[in-house]
């Protein structure tokens, strides 16, 4: 039986209208939903990235404010932006776009980001509160959110299943790892030491792919009727392509398709959701701001 394809583009446009009806009830109060975002360099995968964000902010009402930097910038300076933003009423949220340049110390941008703006999720208390025990962050990070969120709206019961997830890093695979025992699965981590990797994946009922291998998980390493999840971005060549390439996923979706009982596809998957994931943060962090008198 072919699996049911979870369409994360429908999900993620279902997601960005309730972002857009949050915004206009801030508005009618006054609040105007405000994300700003700090781009330092010019490397073009960023800057693309970053107008994404934009414009999907002004279709969802949230106020963008843009700070590009010199790839020549100092540490400094960029700490003095990002402390700038941290201190003004209307920025709701700060999107430090990564990575970036090797002369700027990453971990100390991002401890500068007030925790309560840290719409990306990438603070490290943000990010340690995931690991504890009946504590809520104020944010969670925005692709690993998205997964779960592409595992409820899909139907599929994440409390007492089997989950596995292949990757470990702190962007996706270990706060995916974080989020699915909070909801109660229970959850195997592998890694590139894992040995007999087969073997893990194919007792899962819930299989999440985030290493970054093209078509790295076979037909055979999936369990019939699992949910699987693909976070994988990978370009492989393709001469029918005018551009010569082709975006796939870490999962070798045709073939597992057919074992799978439902499966996200590249693109269309998990992409959508991590933009969709920014804006709910950033609507969220403007909702707990107090309506002024
Ligand atoms: P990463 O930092 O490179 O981490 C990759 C992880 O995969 C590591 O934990 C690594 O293990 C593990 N791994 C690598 N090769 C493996 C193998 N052969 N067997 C088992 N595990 C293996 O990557 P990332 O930042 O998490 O990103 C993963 C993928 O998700 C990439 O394709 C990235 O582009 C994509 N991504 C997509 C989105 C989106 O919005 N769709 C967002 C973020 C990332 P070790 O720890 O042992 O090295």
């Amino acid at each position: 039986m072919t699996a049911r394809i979870i369409d994360g583009k429908a999900i993620a446009a279902d997601i960005r209208g309730e972002v857009k009806d949050a915004a206009t009830k801030l508005r009618e109060q006054g609040i105007v939903p405000g994300l700003a975002t700090v781009l330092v360099g010019e490397d073009p995968a960023s800057h693309k990235y970053v107008s994404m964000k934009r414009k999907a902010c002004a279709e969802a009402g949230i106020e963008s404010y843009h700070h590009e930097l010199s790839k020549d910038a100092t540490q400094d300076e960029v700490l003095d932006l990002v402390t700038k933003l941290g201190e003004d009423d209307k920025v709701h949220g700060i999107l430090v776009q990564l990575p970036l340049p090797n002369h700027i110390d990453e971990e100390t941008i991002l401890n500068a980001v007030p925790l309560s703006k840290d719409v990306d999720g990438f603070h490290p208390l943000n990010i340690g509160a995931l690991a504890m025990k009946d504590r809520d962050g104020a944010f969670i990070p925005c692709t690993p959110n998205g997964v779960i969120e592409l595992l409820d709206r899909s139907g599929t019961t994440i409390e007492g299943a089997n989950a596995v997830v292949l990757g470990r890093s702190n962007i996706v695979g270990m706060p995916v790892s974080l989020l699915l025992v909070k909801r109660n699965a229970t959850v195997t981590i592998c890694h590139s030491r894992t040995k007999d990797l087969g073997k893990v994946t194919g007792a899962a009922d819930i299989l999440i792919a985030a290493i970054g291998r093209a078509h790295f998980v076979k037909a055979d390493m999936v369990k019939p009727g699992a949910t699987v999840i693909d976070v994988g971005t990978n370009m492989i060549d393709d001469a029918t392509r005018k551009s010569g390439r082709r975006l796939v996923g870490d999962v070798d979706y045709d073939a597992a398709k057919e074992v799978a009982g439902a499966i996200t596809p590249v693109p269309g998957g998990v992409g959508p959701m991590t933009i969709a994931m920014l804006l709910q943060n950033t609507v969220r962090s403007a909702q707990r701001q107090p309506v002024k008198a």
